[in-house]
């Protein structure tokens, strides 16, 4: 019999809890592919599952970590082989199958995507589902025609780790960016990344008017509630939004007037159950597009025992950039 460390979630009479624990190899769920897991991450959502703060986590115990990257030790579907290089986001990882946060993960091979030539595990993980999210935002933009000749795009919650590869990603294939943070001793950093106007986010705090004077030809927001309102009303004709995150709140407070009035679209994106192909594509693009400089800039590097520390910053709002977590 082996362990391993994993950070596991438990809950007994309603109440969640967290430790790094070890970890039985026997306990392992079923899967295709048993993976050495090299580097992992915190995401806005590992933080809502390691603090309870949301229903993240769905079968108890659980092993948290929606990310991993790390190698093929073992294998029985043909597309795998021990050796391989390999990366793993949603599919329900850290909520109902056993996650990253651990040094050994028992996974589907259907779920697995190659780490691109030209990405470290480590730079796979600093991009993690936050990056690959952020690029998935980027290629439903493009897919309706929003060139960086149609305008500028705002870029919401952008010191975070969906905004910052969000600004990152669109400032190298040439869009003019406004940053949009609460955090405006963070501009350095957001110019530093491409972004061309750095806005506080209380700008687009106000109750929304159905039409508000167009500053922009879309964006992508991470806040959702008030802010994602005054974002599309905000969006000059045609434009076009994607959104993909829930920071600020889950409601939509606004009107329809964006989409009938000015042809607005409101795009979303989804990471978990997003189909193999598309990921490949971002995963790809990630790996071509992305300055490796700049991935370098917005990360910081923890490990395991700091996970549970860092779940609660990242769902405080106080992380800046990405977090890579060495496993082992
Ligand atoms: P981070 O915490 O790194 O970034 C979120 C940022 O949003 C913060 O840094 C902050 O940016 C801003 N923010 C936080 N709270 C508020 C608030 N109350 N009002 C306004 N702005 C706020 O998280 P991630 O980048 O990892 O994730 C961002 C969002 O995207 C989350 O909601 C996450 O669940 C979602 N997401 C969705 C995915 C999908 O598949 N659809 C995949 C990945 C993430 P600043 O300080 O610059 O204002």
């Amino acid at each position: 019999m082996s362990t391993f460390k994993a950070i596991v979630v438990e809950k007994a009479e309603a109440r969640q809890t967290v430790r790094l624990t070890d970890f039985d190899d026997n306990d392992l769920m079923d899967g295709d592919v048993t993976v050495r897991v090299e580097w992992s991450t915190v995401n806005y959502k590992d933080g809502l599952a390691v603090t309870g703060k949301a229903p993240v986590v769905r079968r108890f115990p659980m092993i948290a970590g929606i990310d991993l990257a790390g190698t093929v030790e073992s294998s029985s579907h043909a597309d795998w082989k021990a050796g391989d290089k390999v990366i793993l986001n949603g599919w329900g990882l850290g909520e109902t199958h056993f996650g990253a946060y651990a040094q050994r993960a028992r996974v589907k091979g259907d779920w697995l995507v190659r780490l691109p030539a030209g990405l470290s595990a480590r730079q796979a993980m600093a991009i993690g589902t936050a990056g690959y999210t952020a690029m998935l935002a980027v290629m439903a933009l493009e897919r309706l025609g929003i060139t960086p000749g149609r305008g500028p795009l705002i870029v919401t919650g952008a010191a975070g780790g969906v905004g910052s590869v969000a600004v990152a990603v669109l400032a190298r294939l040439g869009y003019s960016v406004i940053a949009s943070t609460g955090r405006p001793a963070e501009a350095a950093y957001l110019k530093g990344l491409g972004a061309s106007e750095v806005i506080e986010r209380k700008e687009l705090a106000a109750a929304p008017r159905p039409l508000a004077k167009e500053r922009w030809a879309g964006g992508i927001d991470v806040v959702g509630s008030t802010t994602l309102a005054n974002v599309l009303s905000m969006t000059r004709y045609g434009g076009a939004v994607a959104a993909c995150g829930l920071a600020g709140g889950m409601d939509l407070p606004g009107s329809v007037a964006p989409f009938i009035l000015r042809g607005v679209s409101l795009l979303g994106v989804d990471s978990v159950m997003c189909p193999l192909a598309l990921r490949q594509q971002a995963w790809s693009r990630l790996a071509a597009e992305l300055d490796t400089g700049k991935i370098a800039a917005m990360t910081t590097e923890i490990g395991l025992a700091d996970v549970i520390e860092a779940g609660r910053r990242i769902v405080e709002g106080q992380v800046r950039g990405r977090i890579v977590v060495k496993i082992g």
